[in-house]
């Protein structure tokens, strides 16, 4: 005989919220459902989830409660006014937000006697339930290794430490990297598109070279921690002089030009700050705050 699954509560049934509402009911957990709109949750019911009518009917029914709303603003406006309900519950928030914020949640949670850990979704509603996809954790070990089981329902569970705000602060990081990256493919499409060659066929191609990045950035992040960024493989002048072709090819085509210029901008100040023949890696003492002098 196996186990019953644990039955679980879904606060916020949008894009994100149905989706996870969803993979719950998949692995076959008792899903109670809430949304400030009630019609979203009737294709939920439809696949067997049980639609509360007040958010503390909603939480009433589970000892795992999952928030996924808009934003804290939001979380806050919904929970709040029911808060009691929650004692002696455990509240997973994937609502987005800061780590500042997350540490208020967990103080706030703490205050009225529930279980709290912060989350961040790394992929979109499709990905759902996909176990290649991460689901970032932070804050308390023992609600992580609690609902472990049933959070593998949504994603592989990342547990980042007991800081709760880990998890906002690596999400943050993350989308950084990902807006970086896909407005630097879109550039270089638009480049190569100007001469004819569509996204499909320079795709590929892109993502092979993304293989090799990841290899430099495992090489690079040992310079960073180490404070010491030999630039026995390129150094940050031979970038400088690379970036101004993508610069002057892109300017021929009308591309707008405004990233590159920007990353020029960032190795220009570090050759200026004697990092010249460092490696790109040293481009880290441009971007963070310079160490404090001792107090006076
Ligand atoms: P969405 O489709 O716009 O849904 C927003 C949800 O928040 C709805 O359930 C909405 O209720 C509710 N809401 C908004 N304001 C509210 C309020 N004042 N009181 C009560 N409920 C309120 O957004 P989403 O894509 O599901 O995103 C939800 C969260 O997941 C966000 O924090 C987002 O950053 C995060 N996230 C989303 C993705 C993604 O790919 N979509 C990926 C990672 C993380 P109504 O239906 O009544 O409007």
């Amino acid at each position: 005989m196996t186990a019953p699954q644990q039955a679980v509560t879904v606060l916020g049934l949008g894009q994100m919220g149905a989706a996870l509402a969803a993979a719950l009911l998949d692995r076959g957990h008792p899903t109670t459902v809430w949304n400030r709109t009630p019609d979203k949750a009737a294709p939920l019911v439809e696949r067997g989830a049980r639609a509360a009518a007040t958010p503390q009917e909603a939480i009433a029914a589970s000892p795992l409660v999952i928030a996924c709303v808009l934003d804290h603003g939001a979380l806050h406006t919904v929970v709040a006014p029911v808060a009691g309900a929650l004692r002696g519950r455990t509240l997973v928030n994937l609502t987005s937000g800061s780590p500042e914020q997350a540490r208020e949640a967990v103080a706030w949670a703490g205050s009225l006697g529930a279980g709290y850990l912060d989350g961040a979704i790394m992929t979109t509603p499709p990905g759902v339930g996909d176990p290649a996809m991460m689901f970032l954790y932070s804050g308390s070990q023992e609600v992580f290794d609690t609902h472990r089981p049933t959070l593998a329902a949504l994603g592989d569970p990342l547990y980042l430490g007991t800081d709760p705000g880990l998890a906002s602060l690596y999400d943050a990081a993350l989308l950084g990297l990902m807006w970086s990256t896909m407005t630097g493919w879109l550039h270089g499409t638009a480049l190569v598109g100007a001469e004819g060659t569509p996204a499909a066929a320079y795709t590929p191609v892109a993502i092979r070279w993304l293989t090799a990045v990841a290899g430099f950035l495992t090489r690079y992040a040992s310079q960073v921690d180490a404070g010491r960024y030999p630039g026995d493989d390129a150094t940050v002048d031979v970038q400088i002089a690379a970036i101004g072709h993508l610069i002057h090819a892109a300017q021929d085509r009308g591309i707008d030009n405004a990233l590159p210029e920007l990353l020029r901008t960032l190795m220009e100040k570090a050759g200026a700050a004697g990092h010249g023949q460092d490696s790109y890696a040293a481009l880290i003492e441009v971007l963070r705050p310079a160490p404090r002098g001792p107090a006076a």
